[in-house]
């Protein structure tokens, strides 16, 4: 049996496995076979894929299980394993607590029929960010304030063909608000990968398209008159926003550019993109601007003075 085979008996999923040798797991927990159990002791962690006995010490991973629990050697255990592999992996479902729910699209899209700004949200766009009110009402920008009077940004994301599929809430007062209140919440289910796909509606052969790292520079970038998509991190890129990435180029023949933040993330998540769209265009902000916004904003400011 090779490295890639054992890594493979290793990562079956540890439940799954104890499920197949008869032991009851339940909310992650079941009856230690390694001592007189008469209340679940044996606990699983399936972010690790190991289990432990906090009565016995009892400990291990999946071969280690099946090791113990059968009695065999190493080589019987990994055997074992190996022959049941179909099966657990087949009978193995998670609990279905530990299944992202769906997000509930019919609930929030009536919130971004008609979005309406308060306040604080227009100072931050308009004033601070100095972004384009046509910009805002594309991106359909919807505000509230909540019971503890926290003012949010609430910023829909939409597929290309303008299915909402996630929302970012952005805490407007952070850093004035109390601590544990987060900059960013997401409701449930929400799925926010590349953000403004509904421009790729509006591309048209020979169009620049800029890649932006997070919707404030998409903004920017929208109110500065270019075509631009947002993504938050490369490392967090589902499959699907992946294919859509690399079919940029030929399906819309259009070119890739890209101000990478002035940063080692912005410069990191730059070179990331370019394994995936080696035909990306690098474009750099001028000295003492942090990112693309920030490069928007001073321009602004010049051109008003
Ligand atoms: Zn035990």
């Amino acid at each position: 049996m090779d490295k890639n085979q054992l890594q493979q008996l290793r990562e079956l999923p540890i439940e799954g496995v104890a499920g197949r040798l008869g032991l009851h797991v339940e909310r992650h927990k079941s009856l230690c076979p390694f001592h007189d159990d008469r209340h679940p002791s044996l606990s699983f962690n399936v972010a690790r894929n190991t289990f432990r006995c906090f009565v016995c010490g009892a400990s291990g991973g999946t071969i280690d299980l099946v090791m113990r629990h059968l009695g065999k050697d190493f080589k019987e255990a990994c055997r074992w394993l190996a022959d049941e592999h179909n099966i657990i992996r087949h009978e193995y479902r998670p609990p279905a607590a530990t299944q992202p729910s769906p997000f509930d699209a019919a609930r929030y899209s009536r919130l971004f029929s008609s979005p309406s700004l308060g306040k604080t949200a227009q100072l931050f766009l308009f004033e601070r960010r100095m972004l384009d009110p046509r910009v805002v009402r594309w991106c359909r920008l919807n505000s509230w304030r909540d019971r503890q009077g926290i003012n949010w940004l609430q910023i829909p994301y939409f597929n290309a063909d303008g299915t909402l599929t996630g929302i970012q809430n952005r805490n407007l007062d952070y850093g004035s608000t109390p601590e544990g209140i987060p900059r960013f919440m997401f409701p449930r289910g929400s799925r926010c990968g590349i953000y403004n796909l509904p421009v790729l509606r509006l591309l048209r052969p020979g169009d620049e398209l800029f890649i932006t790292e997070g919707c404030s520079d998409c903004w920017a970038m929208l109110s500065a008159g270019h075509k631009a998509i947002a993504i938050p991190s490369a490392t967090l890129l589902s499959h699907g926003d992946t294919g859509i990435l690399s079919q940029l180029h030929e399906r819309h023949s259009v070119s890739l550019h890209m101000y990478p933040d002035c940063d080692v993330p912005g410069e990191r998540l730059f070179l990331q993109l370019r394994g995936i769209l080696p035909r990306l265009e690098r474009h750099q902000l001028p000295p003492g601007c942090k990112d693309f916004s920030d490069y928007y904003v001073s321009s602004k400011k010049q051109n008003n003075v």
